[in-house]
């Protein structure tokens, strides 16, 4: 969480669970889901209004305020809770942002009885909340690995070779196929609207695999790729592959896009 709160802040901006629901996107989306978590489809959401404006009957008959958005391709509902640690949780969110302020603003951490007494939960429901939480901040993001849709491409740096003199000795020959650049990986993530660089050895399968493995979970992770092969063989990870063709003139198909074009909100490059 990068926006600073405060205990007055907090009760000011958390009186209810819709409240605390749209606090979550905001952090989480900055306002509305990009693409879908469930199948990675992007800008074809739409937000589910609740039949009578406010509120949603849950299966038990019970008020709820939760908020549901739906994908226009996959057909599938979800939440800003889904993929993330409150996913089917009883508690409510607002309890559990709480929680979570607390947990973070404090020196010593808190303990399980002190939430029990202090968030009216029962001492287990407090231990498996902190529990919870302090898994979490172990990971990075807070939601762990990453899934949903991700745009995979590799660069090179050094220089283009066509800008090299003659007598430079980077152009003397060498075997076919070998560079002396060196090529970095790019993720650009959809829904974080984060980007990631890592340096790799070279671009084959058995380098590029680890590299994404790094930051996505590849089961819930669609891969948007060129065609180049060492995707091709890395693809049956993936829980979809989609690529463009460069080569055959093909440089954007639905919401797969041939390069780089997404604007990210943060730039993250490790090296
Ligand atoms: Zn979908």
């Amino acid at each position: 969480m990068k926006q600073e709160f405060s205990i007055p802040k907090l009760s000011r901006e958390l009186r209810s669970e819709l409240d605390a629901y749209v606090l979550l996107e905001d952090l989480r989306w900055g306002g509305a889901p990009e693409s879908c978590p469930k199948c990675g489809a992007v800008g074809r959401r739409y937000f589910l209004n609740p039949a009578n404006g406010a509120s949603r009957k849950t299966r038990t008959g019970e008020d709820s305020e939760r908020r549901i958005w739906k994908c226009g391709h996959c057909r599938k509902k979800y939440s800003v809770l889904t993929d993330t640690i409150f996913h089917g949780t009883k508690i409510s969110i607002r309890t559990w942002l709480l929680v979570m302020f607390e947990f973070c603003a404090s020196k010593n951490s808190i303990s399980a009885w002190e939430t029990s007494r202090k968030y009216e939960v029962t001492n287990q429901t407090a231990w498996h909340m902190l529990h919870r939480i302090r898994e979490a901040m172990k990971m990075e993001p807070v939601s762990g690995l990453l899934g949903g849709a991700v745009q995979v491409d590799e660069t090179w740096i050094g220089g283009a070779p066509k800008n090299r003199h003659r007598s430079d000795p980077r152009e003397q020959p060498r075997p076919y196929g070998t560079t002396d650049k060196q090529p970095i990986v790019s993720l650009v993530h959809y829904e974080s609207r984060s980007v990631r660089s890592k340096v790799v050895a070279d671009v084959t399968a058995k380098s590029l695999l680890p590299a994404i493995r790094e930051v996505m979970d590849p089961k819930r992770t669609h891969l948007h790729t060129d065609s180049a092969r060492a995707y091709q063989q890395i693809a049956g990870e993936f829980a979809v592959h989609e690529y463009v063709n460069h080569s055959a003139g093909e440089y954007a198909r639905g919401n797969v896009e041939g390069r780089l074009t997404y604007k990210p909100m943060v730039a993250k490059v490790d090296f």
